[in-house]
């Protein structure tokens, strides 16, 4: 991607009592400054026949970034192969209508270790992920915010390295709160990338889809999401280092600020 764009994920909160439909709330994000929004299909998929036109229309229009956040309701590790084997429709139904509004990419969290050795986890989730059809959609593994859940950065990285359709999605607050408050400052940020760099390519970098968030955690990693301001996050050592490494791609921030605190980081990435 040409640049690094801010956006958030799901409806905007704007003036506390505006109703947005994804349409108005790209046109509403577009005004204030932002780039982009991850549609959540979390619960269900939301874009659907009646709306699908009129969000690809706005986006085109307003020249704006979209993804989407797939199904909590995955687990690519799951004991019965039924249940797998519906976690994969959820995945394929969610790029399906991503792929309508001419959205980038479909993130979701691959699934939980249960009883398996992280091993084993690893080679079901990869053969999983092997079947996904590529709708023009990245597959982007989120890295996680518990340690009971698949998705580690270097697990993450591991699986975009030996399946194609797959793609990072690094939640720097998740890596944070799942190692109990691990990035401490600007090295650390600069040393994942860096890490990143080396083992999927410069490409990785360039096109990089990020969550952000302030966070609360303890020794068994999230609790909730906070503001920026609110949290031991270090967002301005994040964008300084962001803008020194070159990252480009797509940031989301998912504070309860939502846009407010996606434009704070903005800024701050704007004067790094
Ligand atoms: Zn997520």
């Amino acid at each position: 991607m040409e640049k690094l764009l801010f956006g958030i994920s799901g409806h905007p909160i704007g003036d506390g009592s505006t109703k947005f439909t994804y349409k108005s709330a790209i046109t509403y994000l577009k005004n204030i400054g932002l780039d982009a929004m991850e549609l959540p299909f979390v619960r269900s998929v939301n874009v659907t026949e009646k709306n699908k036109d009129e969000i690809l229309q706005s986006k085109i229009e307003n020249n704006f970034y979209l993804s989407a956040h797939g199904s909590y309701f995955i687990n690519l590790n799951a004991d019965e192969d039924e249940k797998q084997e519906k976690s994969l429709e959820r995945i394929i139904n969610g790029a399906e209508a991503l792929s309508k509004v001419q959205g980038r990419s479909l993130i979701f969290h691959p699934g939980f270790y249960l009883k398996d050795s992280k091993e084993e986890t690893f080679n079901t989730i990869k053969e999983n992920l092997m079947k996904l059809p590529y709708f023009g959609v990245d597959y982007r593994l989120e890295t996680t915010g518990k340690g009971t859940q698949f998705g580690s950065l270097e697990e993450n990285v591991q699986i975009c390295k030996e399946v194609k359709t797959c793609k990072l999605c690094i939640d720097f607050s998740h890596v944070h709160a799942r190692n109990n408050g691990s990035i401490k400052g600007y090295d650390d940020f600069i040393g994942m990338l860096e890490y990143v760099k080396n083992e999927l390519g410069e490409e990785a970098i360039t096109d990089l889809h990020v969550h952000l968030s302030g966070i609360n955690y303890s020794v068994k990693g999230e609790k909730n999401h906070l503001p920026f301001q609110e949290s031991d996050f270090k967002y301005e050592d994040c964008m300084r280092a962001f803008k020194d490494f070159g990252v480009k791609g797509c940031i989301i921030c998912e504070s309860p600020l939502l846009e407010k605190d996606a434009l704070l980081i903005k800024e701050i990435y704007e004067k790094s």
